[in-house]
């Protein structure tokens, strides 16, 4: 195994695993086409713009738009990590299989059946304010899956990233020492880190090797 690695604006759209009519009836060829074609492809070009600006930032040392392309990298970086699951947790009408072992095991354990399972995701989507996603995750840290809803989808995150270093910025972790003065309480807190615990971290971290997508059922040579 090798680690994928993506330099700065290098991201690309991958063709669908599938063709666009493969999932009719249940998604048109016309919607699947639309929504790969203009709308992932739009998430991929804007990712690879809000990483190539930040790379001019740094050149530049001048971060006063981080904020906006921050917020650009966390939208389109989410769009297109979720939009690039997507396509390959789907597989034409009848090709997508049961549940398998693990699935089974780990569904069972933590929400007591495929069915409350299924209950819960449903009504979880459903009930998503507004754009958003549905998402099952498996939570390292508690050693159990999860359901999880993001409104829009960004939520300044990008999903699938793995924390190696955080910074409280709530007002409760700061508003004490240093009123309303995050800047100060910004800089000094570099002072704290322990680079041993991140260097542990992402050592952890990238033994993960987790592709963001593995079409077993094409490697199969199915279709
Ligand atoms: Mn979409």
């Amino acid at each position: 195994m090798h680690h994928m690695v993506v330099p700065p604006g290098q991201h690309r759209l991958l063709p669908l695993p599938y063709a666009y009519n493969a999932l009719e009836p249940v998604i048109s060829s016309r919607m699947l086409q639309f929504h790969h074609d203009r709308h992932h492809k739009s998430y991929v070009e804007g990712l690879n713009k809000a990483e190539l600006k930040l790379v001019e930032a740094r050149q530049a040392g001048d971060f006063s738009l981080v904020k906006h392309w921050e917020r650009e990298l966390a939208f389109h970086g989410s769009g297109h990590l979720l939009h690039s699951i997507f396509w390959t947790v789907m597989a034409p009408p009848g090709m997508g299989g049961q549940p398998a072992t693990q699935t089974l095991e780990k569904i069972n354990s933590y929400f007591g059946s495929l069915r409350a399972f299924q209950e819960q995701f449903s009504a979880a989507a459903i009930d998503v304010e507004a754009s958003g996603w549905a998402v099952l995750v498996w939570q390292p840290a508690w050693g159990h899956l999860e359901i999880l809803t993001a409104e829009k989808h960004q939520d300044l995150t990008q999903w699938g990233g793995i924390p190696i270093l955080v910074l409280d910025v709530w007002e409760h972790a700061y508003y004490l020492d240093y009123q309303n003065r995050r800047g100060d309480y910004v800089h000094s807190w570099w002072k704290l880190v322990n680079w041993h615990e991140v260097e542990q971290r992402l050592l952890l971290a990238m033994r993960a090797q987790i592709p963001i997508t593995s079409v077993t059922w094409r490697a199969e040579g199915k279709v």
